[in-house]
């Protein structure tokens, strides 16, 4: 057993602790012990490392994200990158990602996702835990379908989806998601602004209500695109499990979406993003200014997701914005919870999100106190990330970007 102690201010994915131990195995990757020196066992020549004007917090969740790796914007482009380019640049996303504090993500729709997930799983490339969608749900002629292609060939273009019409075809679209590896099932139950600026639903009812029942049957969460109230309220009365986007959120339904105990995932960096297309939509204009109110006024269990893709508008790396972006509304401590032990829970990481003993080692610490001051979580402020008990630091040439 190989025992590593840290001590300082630390956020451990609830609370706040002005001076904390954490004390762990580089062998197992689990945490051995937390809490107040002297409350945790600290045997004889175990260098307990003081952390002097910096934070330790759990490693941060982005719980939406892509790798389309396109050096374009859009769906043709991103149809259109070559599979091996696709995974490598990837991988450099992977790890640009981990060097930023981040040990866990879901991705919701990337081409070779699954293969992703499984590189980093082996240890064969740097990066946070990728939990992957395989390949997100979408109705024929939905957003996700390149128009221009005939429609044979926009399926095998678009391989971050699987087309899929009707209840059957949809319950067969989850067991493949499911044969390919996938850990959850992403559906749009809504176009976004993409086709004449205007937000259209996608599947019915009867549609979503199979993928949900199929998802659950086979142990998988489902998370749903939804714009408008329409397709909001038929996701929430469906019963998935997570909400992404959410634009068009009133009071009613996120009563409905706090009783059903289902996650939001707002991905306010997207539409703030000063490129963004439909930034005069009425829509887009009232999700960055009251959407995120209501959810917190009504209980909504609000997650950190930036729905960073990794192409030249979206590039990854500074994903802690969307965290910056949701304090706004949340408060830090609850933004830092948004990113840490509820995005956890949304993921189905049962022992990932919070230093506690029996839990992984994952952890990032910051010069500053994002608590305070949430900025503090820019890359450029990470002194160090654990990784299941692996530390990562531009001191031990971590390949930090
Ligand atoms: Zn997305």
């Amino acid at each position: 057993m190989s025992v590593v102690a840290f001590e300082g201010r630390c956020f451990d994915g609830k609370s706040l602790h002005r001076s904390a131990v954490l004390k762990i195995d580089t062998g197992t990757g689990m945490i051995l012990g937390f809490g107040e020196r002297g409350s945790v066992d600290l045997p004889r020549g175990v260098k307990v490392r003081v952390l002097e004007g910096a934070t330790i917090l759990p490693g941060l969740i982005d719980a939406h994200v892509h790798f389309y790796s396109s050096k374009g914007k859009g769906v043709n482009e991103w149809a259109m990158v070559p599979e091996t380019l696709a995974a490598l640049r990837g991988a450099g996303d992977l790890r640009r990602l981990l060097h930023a504090g981040f040990t866990a993500v879901r991705e919701l729709g990337t081409k070779g996702g699954v293969h992703l997930a499984q590189a980093v799983a082996e240890g064969a490339i740097d990066g946070p835990e990728v939990v992957s969608c395989s390949r997100a749900l979408a109705q024929t002629g939905g957003d996700d379908d390149p128009p221009a292609f005939p429609l044979e060939l926009a399926q095998e273009l678009a391989s971050y989806t699987y087309f899929c019409d009707g209840p059957w075809e949809c319950r067969k679209a989850v067991r493949k998601v499911a044969r390919d590896g996938g850990r959850v099932v992403k559906l749009y139950a809504s176009g976004a602004f993409s086709r004449g600026g205007r937000v259209k639903p996608n599947f019915t009812a009867e549609e979503v209500r199979a993928i949900v029942d199929e998802s659950h049957m086979a142990g998988l969460k489902v998370a749903a695109h939804a714009y408008g109230s329409g397709p909001l309220a038929t996701v929430t009365e469906c019963g998935v499990d997570s909400i992404e986007h959410g634009l068009g959120l009133t009071a009613a339904i996120a009563k409905d979406i706090a009783r059903k105990g289902i996650f939001y995932v707002p991905t306010m960096v997207t539409y703030a993003n000063p490129a963004y297309r439909n930034r005069e939509n009425e829509m887009v204009k009232r999700h960055l200014s009251e959407d995120l109110s209501i959810a917190r006024e009504c209980g909504v269990k609000v997650v950190m997701g930036s729905d960073i893709v990794g192409d030249a508008g979206r590039p990854h790396g500074r994903n802690y914005e969307e965290i910056v972006a949701e304090a706004r509304f949340l408060g830090n401590r609850e933004a830092l919870t948004a990113a840490t032990s509820r995005a956890a829970d949304c993921l189905g990481l049962e022992n990932a999100g919070l230093l506690r003993e029996g839990f992984r080692a994952d952890a990032v610490v910051v010069r500053g106190d994002p608590l305070s001051s949430i900025e503090a979580l820019a890359p450029e402020n990470v002194v160090l990330v654990l990784k299941a008990g692996k530390v990562y630091s531009r001191e031990t040439g971590g390949n930090a970007p």
